[in-house]
């Protein structure tokens, strides 16, 4: 047996072929990746690392965070990237729950995370992104030509990441080795990616975008990454004239188009934008098409499940759309109730079985039951529907409906009327504890800069638009909408805001 994911990533490796092109201008081959994630491995094993350990890494974006990742897969451990933003209390948290063999952090924020790995046994090492630190020292004497890889198979685990917390507490999905490597194989496949792709690579890394999507779809298909420690829209503007593609988020694109540096010159000599991750606005799809000539390619995944839908590579690119199924991955909409058939094009629970399915919630196993169907088909909480033409479109998070006087609500549908209106950047609608209706459909409106659209122009041109049990009792203006490093609107966050805004008032 090999190392199922290791294997199948490092086989389009050519040594001498370029693999990271750095900020300060040096490159790292495949040579250098395979050399170096070896050594990795190595010293984890000699730190005990045993078949199915976790590694749980809080440190910052760098090659040796990559590195990190590959030597670990390689020593047939598990890769846990916890959050950069994550503060010593939630890290308690994911450390408690994860039961990781090894810590690995900057050596800066050693002695802040000291006592809560101790406290769940836990051994800390330090990386940083110089590639130095306790552990880069260990790799740095281990010999890489006299390593053979622990040996995994497809079903084996290779990561545990934990979710975006967007509805509640972060669960952690276990993936295994096939659900990474056939999800990197049908992406590259799909996004016709070869050896002369240069992706800028521009996402965090503790999160399934930057950490698979991109990295391993560049790596199975020998591909390179103009590696950027963070987004900048001046810094992927330079990069552009140098590279093929981009993976990014939404407020990406959003950025760069308010850069003065976005143009059609700027752009030609890119042959792919890809968008994921939270849904991208027909608005910013347009707006893009319009300043390039590029129509951005917008996917739809999860932690849980990898990449599921694609738009077309050739084909129609539908805004608002997130496109087909990926080979071999099967995507129905079912009852949300009872999981069972609805007529086509109506809207209900998207759900997925394919080789990306994960194995399950860590330590969750009740609620890794409670979320597959009896024939193995996952239950995604996303809410949509499949159009005559075979495009899936989300249309909101199952969590996220409101139900209003007995009715469902789908918010998306309010949103989009909304972020059309003059005046309008965009929008979020939730539903808020309403002693009448149960939930009171409720608007909170970030206007464009400049802009003075008020509660009563929104609701008298919604009057007109939708039913009157779709329409917002509440317009709430704010200066911007709170967001995780994904650029997902936290819908909590506002739920809890604004928790007591029907509540009757005493006194
Ligand atoms: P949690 O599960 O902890 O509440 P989360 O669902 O935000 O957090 P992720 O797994 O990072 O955590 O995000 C996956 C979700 O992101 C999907 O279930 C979907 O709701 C949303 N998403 C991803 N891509 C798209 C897209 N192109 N359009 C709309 N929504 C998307
Ligand atoms: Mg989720």
């Amino acid at each position: 047996m090999t190392n199922h994911l290791f294997e199948g990533l490092a086989r389009a490796a050519e040594p001498e072929a370029p693999w990271l092109h750095l900020p300060d201008g040096t490159t790292w081959t495949y040579g250098d990746m395979v050399e170096r994630s070896a050594r990795m491995a190595r010293a984890l094993t000699k730190l005990g690392l045993k078949p199915g350990d976790r590694v749980a890494a809080q440190i910052e974006k760098s090659p040796e965070a990559l590195i990190l990742y590959l030597g670990t897969v390689r020593a047939g451990g598990a890769f846990l990237p916890l959050n950069t933003g994550y503060t010593p209390a939630e890290i308690d948290y994911f450390i408690g729950d994860a039961q990781p063999a090894l810590f690995v952090v900057d050596p800066a924020a050693r002695d802040a995370l000291m006592p809560t790995a101790a406290s769940h046994g836990a051994r800390v090492e330090t990386l940083d992104r110089n590639g130095s630190g306790s552990l880069a020292k260990l790799a740095d004497e281990e010999a890489a030509d006299t390593f053979s890889d622990v040996p995994r198979g497809p079903d084996d685990l290779a990561a545990i990441l934990y979710t975006s917390g967007t509805t509640g507490r972060s669960k952690g999905a276990m993936t295994t080795h096939d659900n990474l490597l056939s999800n990197a194989r049908a992406l590259a496949e799909c996004w016709h990616f070869t050896r002369d792709d240069r992706l800028i690579h521009a996402l965090p890394i503790f999160h399934t975008h930057g950490l698979f999507v991109a990295t391993n779809t560049v790596l199975v298909s020998g591909a390179s990454m103009i590696f950027q420690a963070k987004f900048d829209a001046g810094d992927v503007l330079a990069a552009m004239p140098r590279a093929t593609s981009l993976m990014g988020v939404p407020t990406f694109y959003v950025r760069l188009l308010q850069h003065p540096g976005l143009t059609r010159e700027a752009t030609a000599h890119m042959r792919l934008f890809v968008s994921g991750s939270a849904p991208l606005l027909a608005e910013t799809h347009r707006a893009f098409e319009a300043k390039t000539g590029h129509r951005i390619l917008e996917r739809y995944g999860m932690t849980e499940t990898n990449m599921i839908t694609s738009n077309p590579y050739e084909g129609d690119r539908v805004p608002g759309a997130v496109g087909f199924p990926l080979p071999g991955i099967r995507v129905r909409v079912a009852d949300p109730e009872t999981g069972a058939p609805i007529p086509e094009g109506e809207v209900g629970m998207i759900e997925v079985k394919g080789p990306n399915v994960f194995s399950g919630y860590w330590r969750m196993p009740e609620k890794t039951k409670a979320e597959f169907r009896d024939d193995g088909f996952f239950v995604t909480g996303d809410l949509g529907k499949i159009d005559e033409r075979g495009y899936v479109h989300i249309v909101g998070r199952g969590k996220d409906l409101v139900i209003s006087g007995g009715y469902n609500v789908y918010p998306k549908e309010i949103e989009a009327e909304i972020d059309a209106m003059p005046g309008v950047h965009e929008s979020a609608v939730i539903g808020v504890p309403h002693a009448d209706f149960g939930e009171g459909v409720t608007a909170v409106v970030v206007r464009e800069k400049g802009a003075s659209i008020d509660e009563a122009t929104v609701l008298a041109a919604l009057s007109g638009r939708l039913a009157k049990f779709k329409q917002p009792k509440r317009v709430l203006f704010v200066d911007e909408l709170p967001r995780n490093t994904m650029g997902k609107v936290q819908k909590n966050a506002l739920r809890e805001r604004y928790a007591d805004l029907y509540a009757p008032k005493v006194g």
